[in-house]
């Protein structure tokens, strides 16, 4: 059993049934957490709720991991939404998993036979691992890829002990509590640059430096995504996937709420105007039609439409 932080302390069980007909005991803690009310400009990955953690703003799942951090674990949040590592926002905050740490995720993913799912922090320490999964009390719920994922981590020997099911909710007023985050009432600082930086540009336009060069393993394997505020070069990248993966799909994401899956061949990537990058929406790719079609439900909702030109 680890220790936790004190936010995170376990005080009840979540038994959630898997797919294989066995319940599940997972450790739940219930933290509170408060909420940032100031102006928020970066991208909230379709209206996100935003935590005020330490007078930053981060998702919960940030906010999770750095409670952890501070408590002396090292780990990332495995954001399948973007299908990057990371530690922070923006482009400083991206990492890449490698040796056994990714190595434990890829058995989980192949036992799994899928690569989504993944709880949504993943934090290591010399006396083990923690997955803990960030639901918001009453909002959220885990879906039926994560307990896919869930029972083949269990299989592939993970312990219950290695999880943390984390049902936060924000405080009911802008007064502290003794177990909420942040340390007192008062006016946000404005969002530092750093912290939003790579998210910021999204909405801000394109004309800030671009994000790290590195490709960071994606959660989903055969995914690509190119995208002109995550990569300067993505356009010319995504031509060259296209040559490669004749065959493929493309879903072009306008936003979190709207994307439109075509074949990779479709007429509407040949554009006249050369001057004008393809990706500026960003472009999620796959051989794999379904794992196309299952990031989309996963991260989009409902906001998927099909080419009528193309599919
Ligand atoms: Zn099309």
């Amino acid at each position: 059993m680890p220790d936790y932080p004190e936010l995170l302390t376990p005080d009840s069980l979540e038994s959630p049934l898997l797919p294989s007909g066995d319940e599940a005991h997972l450790p739940k803690a219930r933290p509170t957490f408060k909420q940032w009310t100031s102006e928020f400009e970066g991208d909230t990955y379709g209206n996100k709720p935003i935590v005020d953690m330490d007078r930053e703003p981060m998702f919960a799942e940030l906010a999770i991991l750095k409670l952890l951090q501070k408590d002396g674990w090292d780990g990332v949040w495995v954001d399948t939404f973007s299908r990057k590592y990371r530690t922070a926002w923006g482009r400083e905050g991206l990492v890449r998993l490698t040796g056994e740490r990714l190595g434990l995720l890829k058995s989980i993913n192949q036992r799994a036979d899928s690569a989504s799912g993944c709880f949504d922090v993943y934090c290591w320490r010399e006396d083990g691992v923690l997955f803990a999964e960030s639901k918001r009390a009453s909002k959220d719920r885990i879906r039926e890829t994560q307990l896919r994922w869930l029972e083949a981590a269990l299989r592939v020997g993970l312990e219950p002990s290695s999880f943390l099911v984390v049902e936060w909710h924000f405080s009911g007023s802008s007064l502290e509590t003794n177990k909420s985050v942040g340390k007192q009432v008062g006016r946000p600082n404005p969002l530092s640059q750093s912290s939003v930086a790579g998210r910021a540009r999204i909405v801000r336009g394109l004309d800030a430096e671009p994000e790290e060069k590195a490709s960071p393993s994606p959660p989903y394997e055969s995914l690509e995504v190119f995208f002109d505020a995550y990569d300067i070069d993505a356009h010319d990248k995504f031509l060259k996937w296209r040559e490669r993966n004749w065959r493929g799909y493309v879903i072009s994401r306008r936003s979190p709420s709207d994307g439109m899956l075509h074949q990779v061949d479709c007429g509407h990537f040949e554009h006249g105007d050369k001057s004008v990058s393809l990706t500026r929406t960003m472009k999620v790719c796959s051989r794999d039609r379904g794992d196309l079609e299952s990031w989309a439900r996963e991260n989009m909702g409902r906001g998927l439409k099909r080419c009528r030109s193309c599919m």
